[in-house]
């Protein structure tokens, strides 16, 4: 991965380690089939530039879903609360000024479109086949299986779906991403296909 978009990586508040950011930069810049690539949870465009940078050097766009006002776990008085990210006017999160500022210092303007709504609506009414999605929305039981349900089907055959914060140990975190994880894996579709940290990158094999 180029340099100055790795230290931009760095630098950018949010909620991807270094080594898992690159994995998935690894795997999307390793992707052989055709399209866009999507990523459901942007937070503060941390996860966006690794993709991102992969997304540049193969001419391909990369689509960022998120609404922008957090996931439950962000919301005060939760494990992953910045009091800074909350708009002082309006009093709730509004993480888009920062996105917008990531992609910007990354020089990823052009490569990145900021979808800015509720997952499963946009799910919904997406047409287009996607060579990856990754999917790290919102981490309780109904947010992390709606977004499964609703963006699996659109990744292309030979596609990635790569899936954050799955904990195969109950201990270490939440399990409502691990589920869509096995749930895939069950599902007979998709096969795993590399493991760094909490990041699980899988293929669609049917
Ligand atoms: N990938 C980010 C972290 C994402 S945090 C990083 O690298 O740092 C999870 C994000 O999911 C939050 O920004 C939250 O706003 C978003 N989110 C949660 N539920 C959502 C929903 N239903 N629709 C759109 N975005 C959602
Ligand atoms: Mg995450």
């Amino acid at each position: 991965m180029d340099d100055q978009l790795r230290r931009a990586a760095e630098a950018a508040r949010g909620f991807m380690p270094a080594a898992e950011g690159l994995a998935l930069y690894e795997a999307a810049a390793s992707l052989d089939v055709d399209g866009p690539l999507l990523e459901v949870g942007s937070y503060c465009g941390k996860s966006a530039v690794y993709l991102g940078a992969a997304a540049q050097q193969a001419g391909r766009v990369l689509f960022c879903v998120d609404h922008h006002r957090g996931s439950e776990e962000n919301q005060p008085g939760w494990e992953h609360h910045d009091p800074e990210v909350v708009d002082p006017d309006l009093g709730v999160i509004d993480t888009l000024p920062y996105f917008r500022r990531t992609i910007s210092d990354a020089g990823l303007e052009e490569i990145i479109v900021a979808v800015v709504g509720d997952s499963p609506t946009v799910a919904s009414l997406w047409a287009t086949p996607l060579a990856m999605v990754f999917i790290d929305g919102g981490h309780g039981a109904g947010p992390a299986h709606r977004d499964y349900e609703g963006w699996s089907p659109h990744v292309t055959p030979g596609g990635l779906l790569a899936i954050h914060d799955v904990f195969e140990d109950p201990a270490d975190g939440g399990r409502p991403p691990y589920e869509i994880w096995f749930r895939a894996l069950s599902d007979g579709c998709f096969r795993e296909q590399s493991a760094v940290g909490s990041l699980r990158v899988l293929r669609r094999v049917a």
